[in-house]
């Protein structure tokens, strides 16, 4: 009887316990599952804020999750009236037994209101999330993140104030105009070069002044306008009265001969740590060319903040007792035995007088730069506010020092033959935000009265402006 009782319970008393370890088990597996996985949920956050959206507004959003991974996201911008447009979305598949282990993603993407159907006025994103965490199905679909924000289509308004501009070829001009207050940035836009609009800050809050010119070299038919962006990135171009007057400069060879190759150009290359090619033209044009338009980019750098004002003080000086060797933009041919070898155009007016003379500060303004600029040897490179700066190269020795303020006149170095020079001669450029301009204009007290001082005056930057400025028309 007790063994029969047993032989019958055994079976049935082993079948409960190993139920009861199966649940035990899976109580703490499952268990475990749950706490490896977290319990709180997905998240998101707002990489950058964003207050306006118009036609190309970057919106970066981070999400996150616990060790299952994300399984999925939505972001969608609700429209004034409720409905929805979905902007984006993805599905995250599992990629083993305990989820997609994708704990942390960053969505990218591009708002156009327009293509997205948003009307102008306030609006909402809404960031939804889901993970791979087993009481995933427990949480309701809320989102995880709202965003508001405002929807702005139209570009900002721009009213440039004077007549009628005149800019010659290679030359510069300045223009005075108002924006609205939701500009983050303008400017006098040239082909693709935009030259940026400053507020002198002794000019109201929504007075810009740009400095600009039409390259030397610029294809025919290149009208300068005035543009402005927004915070939403709406644009607008404005046209103003301007006429861009032909110039034609002066072609010149230059001879070059294997005393300047190994006297000059081969040590310029060596300095600069450069390769110096046993062939005599090629080393000729790793400088005249390579490290020409390395020169340039270093002066571009140099040159890319300027003072919110401009240091001018009547007409740029002249640098006294000089002979002129070489005008602005002077189309040079470069001769090796009877071969043209090279073409550049020479941006700046070489002035030649003594060696070593005293070179002069042609304005008041900042030093920017004491250095070592390739093609262009010792220079010393003077801010004079609103992107105008002056250059002095070749130096044989420099007399200031980064950050000085310089009055007109000032000595700042003496003239020399560093660089790509044949001779002792100062090497002076002009130059609007890093390009070069003629500097023939700014020599000139009547230019600058009437392309400079008197719109400036006309705006409210007084101080620059002469007393006797008249009231001739901007020529
Ligand atoms: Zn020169």
């Amino acid at each position: 009887m007790r063994d029969s009782f047993g032989r019958r319970e055994r079976p049935r008393r082993l079948g409960r316990r190993l139920l009861l370890w199966t649940i035990l088990v899976g109580v703490v597996v499952g268990g475990g599952w749950i706490l490896w996985a977290g319990t709180g949920g997905p998240s998101a956050r707002l990489l950058a804020p964003i207050d306006v959206v118009g036609r190309t507004t970057p919106l970066e959003v981070s999400l996150s999750a616990g060790r299952a991974g994300l399984a999925s996201f939505e972001m969608m911008a609700r429209r004034p009236d409720g409905t929805l447009v979905l902007l984006a979305e993805e599905q995250i598949p599992e990629t083993g037994l305990l989820g997609s282990g994708v704990t942390e993603r960053t969505a990218t993407l591009e708002l156009d209101a327009k293509a997205l159907g948003l009307p102008e006025g306030p609006g909402e994103i809404e960031v939804y999330a889901t993970d791979h965490a087993p009481t995933a199905f427990l949480r309701p679909r809320e989102p995880l993140l709202r965003i508001p924000f405002r929807v702005d289509l139209t570009p900002p308004k721009v009213r440039v104030l004077g007549g009628q501009h005149w800019i010659t070829r290679g030359g510069s001009d300045l223009v005075v105009y108002e924006v609205e207050p939701d500009t983050v940035s303008s400017g006098v836009e040239v082909g693709k070069s935009v030259f940026p609009g400053q507020r002198p800050q002794s000019l109201p809050e929504h007075i810009r002044v740009a400095l600009y010119t039409v390259p030397h070299d610029a294809p025919d038919g290149m009208t300068p306008r005035v543009t402005a962006l927004d915070a939403a990135g709406n644009r607008r171009v404005v046209a103003f009265p301007v006429e861009v007057r032909a110039k034609t400069f002066p072609a010149e060879e230059i001879r070059v001969g294997d005393s300047f190759i190994d006297g000059t150009v081969r040590p310029l290359l060596e300095a600069h740590d450069k390769e110096v090619p046993a062939d005599p033209v090629e080393a000729f044009l790793a400088v005249n060319r390579v490290m020409r338009r390395a020169s340039e980019r270093r002066i571009r750098e140099l040159t890319a903040e300027s003072m919110p004002r401009l240091a001018l003080t009547g007409a740029f000086r002249q640098q006294p007792g000089t002979k002129v060797g070489s005008r602005f933009a002077e189309r040079r041919s470069y001769l090796y035995g009877d071969q043209v070898v090279d073409h550049q155009d020479h941006l700046g007016y070489d002035l030649a007088s003594v060696k070593q003379t005293p070179i002069l500060a042609a304005q008041d303004g900042t030093v920017i730069a004491v250095e070592d600029l390739g093609i262009y040897g010792n220079v010393v490179l003077i801010d004079h506010g609103l992107g105008l700066a002056s250059l002095y190269a070749h130096l044989s020795s420099t007399e200031v020092s980064q950050g000085d303020l310089v009055e007109a006149g000032q000595t700042v170095g003496r003239s020399g033959e560093t660089g790509l020079a044949s001779g002792d001669h100062l090497h002076f450029s002009i130059l609007i935000r890093g390009r070069h301009v003629d500097p023939i204009e700014w020599w000139d007290p009547r230019w600058v009265r009437l392309h400079i001082e008197e719109p400036l005056a006309e705006a409210g930057l007084t101080g620059s402006a002469t007393a006797d400025a008249g009231s001739g028309p901007v020529q």
